[in-house]
């Protein structure tokens, strides 16, 4: 009876794993093209001073635009990208393009600010990841000054002293490093004061509902203390509305970044609002 039982298993199970396996492999298949193809492409969102108002950085943020036009965000296809490796293909070139288009705007006229760059785990993780910054730089004769690499608590969570290493080679690149989603990973006060880094960035879900939750106040206001006592700028993103930007002055935060200000846009878009507040 168990063999029986164990045969219904097998015939129950195994289409639905190997439909699952399919669609993997179809999607990795079609991410491929995609990259040959250009369909991954930059959307900038601007990082402002929240004392001046000016604009002191741009986050790339990746898009799929398949050839119907279809919009596919990157929650669906970087976890996908960095189980099958292509994300470091897909990584060089973000960077690379990041580093063009920001020596372009700057050779354009535009008063310069940071581009930033999502940088996956698996992409830190490389060896070559200082050099391939360091070739996106040469490439381009973009001032290092004006390149930040954004890097996530739990892509930290390896050997620190090889992390510390190539942290400390990248910031003698001259490049800045903020720490993404800050406060939803697990690093200690220990750890981080080890990490030679530029800035915070504090996670979207502690500002979201920043107005009715006293605990995300808490937490808001003690990243902002950590990063004053630490010398670290810190930046809030998905600031969505005046009463969210109004606590976060009150709190004195360096930066912000959110839908109340600008949502991420296409490279034209992006130009177009470039030129509007070079003429302000
Ligand atoms: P992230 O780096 O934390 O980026 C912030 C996300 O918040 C972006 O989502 C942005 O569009 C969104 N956002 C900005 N302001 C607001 C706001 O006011 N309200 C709300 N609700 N959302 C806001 P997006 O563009 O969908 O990207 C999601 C994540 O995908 C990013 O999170 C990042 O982890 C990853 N990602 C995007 N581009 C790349 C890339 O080139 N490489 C890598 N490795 N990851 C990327
Ligand atoms: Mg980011
Ligand atoms: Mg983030
Ligand atoms: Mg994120």
């Amino acid at each position: 009876q168990a063999e029986t039982s164990h045969t219904q298993k097998i015939v129950t199970y195994t289409p639905e794993l190997s439909n699952a396996l399919n669609q993997r492999v179809s999607m990795i298949k079609a991410l491929k093209l995609a990259i040959a193809n250009n369909e991954l492409v930059p959307f900038f969102q601007p990082q402002l001073d929240l004392n001046t108002g000016e604009l002191v950085g741009a986050e790339v943020l990746l898009r799929w635009i398949k050839p119907d036009g279809t919009l596919v965000p990157p929650f669906t296809f970087i976890p996908l990208a960095e189980a099958s490796g292509l994300i470091l293909p897909i990584g060089k070139l973000v960077l690379e393009q990041a580093c063009q288009l920001n020596k372009q705007w700057q050779d354009k006229g535009f008063k310069p600010f940071r581009v930033a760059v999502n940088v996956s785990g698996v992409q830190f993780d490389q060896d070559n990841i200082v050099d391939e910054v360091s070739n996106a730089l040469t490439l381009s004769g973009l001032e290092p000054k004006w390149l930040e690499l954004e890097v996530t608590e739990t892509a930290l969570m390896a050997d620190i002293n090889e992390i510390i290493a190539k942290l400390s080679q990248l910031r003698e690149l001259g490049i800045e490093l903020a720490i993404d989603d800050f406060g939803t990973g697990y690093s200690s006060l220990n750890y981080l004061k080890r990490l030679p880094i530029n800035r915070l960035k504090i996670d979207q879900s502690f500002v979201r509902n920043v107005i009715d939750n006293e605990d995300d106040q808490a937490i808001i206001e003690m990243i902002l203390n950590l990063g004053k006592s630490m010398k670290l700028s810190v930046l809030a993103e998905g600031v969505e509305g005046p009463a969210e930007e109004a606590f976060l002055k009150s709190m004195n935060c360096d930066e912000v970044q959110g839908y109340y200000y600008a949502k991420p846009m296409p490279t034209s878009d992006f130009e177009v609002y470039l030129q509007s507040i070079n003429k302000a």
